[in-house]
């Protein structure tokens, strides 16, 4: 009996093109093993585009998925026992060693602008997070041309935000003189950053603060720094918070009466039920559950849409306030 190999080199070395019923178990292998790498390739045949367009009166939003992030639990509540963290854990049915934590970018068009709100994680050689990274993949699927963005604006330099922009031929395929806004008080924290509040796992500080140098290195010429709040097309403003990082800046929406604010890192999944759990991320874990709680209660006064780069995909909701908390309503699925 004959091996595949060998089917195979004969019918090369015959020329035959016709397929046979070995080539048919082939095709049948193929097709699963092409099943199993779209799950690692993604792009225009992804069984998953992770898109998901809406409209804020005349605003075009995409809210784009960059994959997800396993992060130990322990980053979700850094300041509470242990014990009472892994009870509200297994009341979300979550398992109580790691998570996995969203990563959503958005892309508006607004006045013949097209700009990207933060850029994901990349990758990055010395850690292993294998299921992130896809947002440039899944903008190329989206048919959004990284030529055509004219302004990216960034909530913070964290890796998981910036970490798109250093991914091998982006800066080649962006525009020269395209505008990425940041905070100046985020240029100013990450020239000697200080992470003795935060917690996070063995490698990510070194790897958060490289990934900053670097981005600041590359793109220097392109920032365009604000102080507090700055439109950067019409009715897409970023305004700063600080809390998350020091220049942590939310960008909020508004066209024809309606409104949606994008909130970066200001809002964890676990806030809504824990406002004033520290994760381990935050520079400065006081401030930013006071950014998170006033945040929270306006946007649950005014009933506007709220889209967060860590809530699960595609994350458009709106905030409801209880009695010692706050709700996450998922918005209805609009297509
Ligand atoms: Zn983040």
């Amino acid at each position: 009996m004959k091996t595949q190999q060998e089917h195979q080199s004969n019918r090369r070395e015959s020329g035959s093109q016709l397929p046979t019923q070995t080539d048919e178990k082939k095709l049948t292998l193929d097709r699963r093993e092409i099943a199993e790498g779209l799950a690692e390739k993604p792009g225009h045949d992804e069984l998953v585009p992770s898109r998901y367009s809406l409209q804020v009166g005349e605003i075009e939003v995409l809210v784009i998925s960059d994959g997800v992030l396993p992060l130990p639990t322990a980053m979700l509540g850094t300041n509470v026992d242990p014990a009472v963290r892994d009870a509200w854990l297994d009341e979300q049915f979550l398992s109580p060693g790691t998570t996995d934590w969203p990563l959503n970018a958005v892309v508006v068009r607004s006045g013949g602008q097209t700009v990207l709100i933060d850029a994901g994680l990349g990758g990055d050689p010395n850690l292993d997070l294998q299921r992130a990274g896809r947002l440039n993949l899944r903008l190329e699927a989206a048919g959004i041309d990284l030529a055509s963005v004219t302004d990216v604006v960034l909530t913070h330099l964290h890796m998981d935000h910036i970490g798109g922009l250093l991914v091998d031929g982006v800066k080649d395929r962006l525009r020269p003189n395209v505008r990425i806004h940041v905070a100046a008080a985020e240029v100013a924290f990450w020239q000697s950053p200080d992470f003795s509040r935060t917690a996070m796992p063995e490698g990510f500080p070194d790897a958060l603060r490289s990934t900053a140098k670097r981005f600041l290195n590359e793109y220097r010429n392109q920032l365009k720094q604000f102080d507090d709040e700055s439109e950067v097309a019409p009715g897409v403003v970023a305004c700063r918070t600080g809390g998350h990082t020091p220049g942590h800046s939310i960008v909020r929406l508004s066209s024809g009466g309606e409104r949606l604010t994008f909130a970066g890192d200001a809002v964890f999944t676990v806030g809504f039920d824990q406002p004033d759990w520290h994760n381990g991320f935050e520079h400065d874990p006081e401030e930013a559950a006071r950014v998170r709680m006033r945040l929270f209660k306006e946007l649950a006064s005014t009933g506007e849409a709220l889209v967060a780069t860590h809530l699960s995909f595609p994350s458009v909701c709106h905030v409801a306030e209880t009695d010692d908390g706050f709700r996450w309503v998922p918005a209805v699925w609009g297509h």
